[in-house]
C-alpha cells in the first residue's frame, strides 16, 4: 500500500467513509504526497495534455480577448492579470507575449497566480517573464484590482461531492474500505438546500455533483469583477447542468480507476458552468465550445500565418494541433467556455450576451 493510501485508509479506519471531496483534496494536494505536490503531470510524458500545451493559438487568442476587453472598459491604469491553477506557465506566457503590442497593457498588468503546488510554481517562475508577479494559494487573495482572468483546466480539479436521488432525498457517495480496497458507498439520507431545485429534473438513482470551492472561488473573482470591472475566461470540459457520475482519473493518458492509486493519477470532474454563473455576482456570455470560440476570435488566419512559415513534420504537427483544438469530435465541443463579466457592460470579444 502506498504511504498516501495507507494515510487515507488509516482516516477512514478512524472517523468512517470520507467524502469524494475529502478524497479528491487529500489525492491531489496532500502537502507532501498530492499528486500536484510532488510532480509536474503535464505532457506526452506525464499523464495529460491541455490546450496551452497544444499550441500557442490557444493563449494568444485568449490574451488577445482579455486585452480587447480592457480596451474597451476604458484601460483601467492598473490592474490584476491573472491565472488559477497556470501549471506549467504557458497560457500566461503566451497571453504575455500576444499582448506586447497593446500600448499599456503589459504596465498597467500586475500578474497574479492562484496556485497550490510548490512543484508548478517553480515551473510557472521560469516560464512567465513580467516585471510584478505575485502567487496566491488562495482565489480569496487575489487584489482588489480590475481583474482579467483566464482559467484552464482548473475547476475541473477542485472537489466535488457526488449524491445520488433517492425517492424525495438523496444519498451522499462516499469512499469507504473494505479489506484493505478503498470502495465507493453510500451515506445516509441527507437533503442539502443546493439540491432543492434539482429534484424537477433527476429521477431515482440519479446521480448529482456539487463543487462548492468551484461556487465560492467563482463568487470571489465575479465580487471584483463586478465592483471593479474585468472579466473572466473559465475553460474547461463539462456543461450547464451537472447530471451523472463524471468522477473520472487519468494517468498516462489513459483512463483508470480513481480510487486505484491515490495520488499517482488526475482525478476530475466535468465542471457545472450553471453553478459557477449562479454563483458569481456578475453578469456571464452564454456558454459556448471552445471550437467556436476560438474560430469567432480568428484562429483560422492564425493558424494560416504560422503554417506559412513551417514545412514537413513541424508543419503537419501544427495542423493537428489546430485540428486538436477546434474540431468537434476533439476538444472543439467537449471543452466550453464561459465568461464573467460586469453587468452594466457587454461580454469580451466572441461572446454573446
Ligand atoms: N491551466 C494549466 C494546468 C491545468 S492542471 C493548463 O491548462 O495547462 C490544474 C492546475 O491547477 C495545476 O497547476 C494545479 O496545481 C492547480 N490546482 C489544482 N487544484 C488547485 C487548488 N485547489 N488551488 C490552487 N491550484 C490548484
Amino acid at each position: 500500500m502506498s504511504a498516501l493510501k495507507g494515510h487515507i485508509a488509516a482516516r477512514i479506519a478512524a472517523v468512517g467513509p470520507i467524502s469524494l471531496a475529502d478524497y479528491m483534496a487529500l489525492c491531489l494536494m496532500h502537502p507532501e504526497m498530492g499528486y500536484y505536490v510532488t510532480r509536474d503531470p503535464l505532457g506526452a510524458a506525464g499523464d495529460f495534455t491541455t490546450a496551452p500545451e497544444i499550441s500557442q493559438m490557444f493563449g494568444e487568442l485568449l490574451g488577445l480577448c482579455l486585452a480587447q476587453s480592457w480596451l474597451d472598459q476604458g484601460r483601467p491604469t492598473s490592474f490584476a492579470l491573472a491565472e488559477l491553477g497556470p501549471g506549467r506557465g504557458t497560457l500566461m506566457a503566451d497571453i504575455l507575449r500576444a499582448t506586447k503590442g497593446v500600448p499599456g497593457f503589459h504596465a498597467g498588468a500586475h500578474v497574479h497566480l492562484v496556485e497550490a503546488s510548490p512543484t508548478l510554481r517553480e515551473k510557472q517562475a521560469q516560464s512567465i517573464n513580467h516585471a510584478r508577479v505575485t502567487w496566491h494559494d488562495r482565489a480569496e487573495d487575489l487584489p482588489d484590482l480590475p481583474l482579467f482572468l483566464v482559467a484552464n483546466e482548473f475547476f475541473d480539479a477542485l472537489p466535488i461531492r457526488q449524491f445520488q436521488r433517492e425517492g424525495e432525498g438523496w444519498r451522499e457517495r462516499v469512499v469507504g474500505l473494505r479489506d484493505d480496497r478503498l470502495t465507493i458507498g453510500l451515506g445516509g439520507p441527507v437533503a442539502p438546500a443546493d439540491l432543492a431545485h434539482r429534484l424537477a429534473d433527476t429521477r431515482d438513482g440519479d446521480i448529482v455533483e456539487i463543487c462548492a470551492p468551484g461556487r465560492a472561488i467563482a463568487q470571489e473573482i465575479g465580487t471584483r469583477i463586478e465592483a471593479r470591472g474585468g472579466a473572466a475566461l473559465i475553460v474547461d470540459y463539462g456543461d450547464w447542468r451537472s447530471l451523472g457520475d463524471t468522477f473520472q482519473a487519468v494517468q498516462a493518458h489513459a483512463p483508470t480507476d480513481p480510487l486505484a492509486a491515490p495520488g499517482e493519477a488526475d482525478l476530475t470532474a466535468h465542471v457545472d458552468f450553471e453553478a459557477l454563473a449562479q454563483a458569481a455576482p456578475c453578469a456571464h456570455a452564454r456558454l459556448i465550445p471552445q471550437g467556436t470560440l476560438l474560430f469567432r476570435l480568428g484562429i483560422e488566419a492564425r493558424k494560416d500565418a504560422l503554417a506559412r512559415k513551417l514545412t514537413g513534420a513541424a508543419r503537419d504537427s501544427h495542423l493537428a494541433a489546430f485540428q486538436r483544438l477546434t474540431d468537434p469530435a476533439e476538444m472543439g465541443r467537449l471543452f466550453k467556455v464561459l465568461a464573467l463579466h460586469p453587468t452594466t457592460l457587454q461580454p469580451p470579444p466572441g461572446f454573446d450576451p
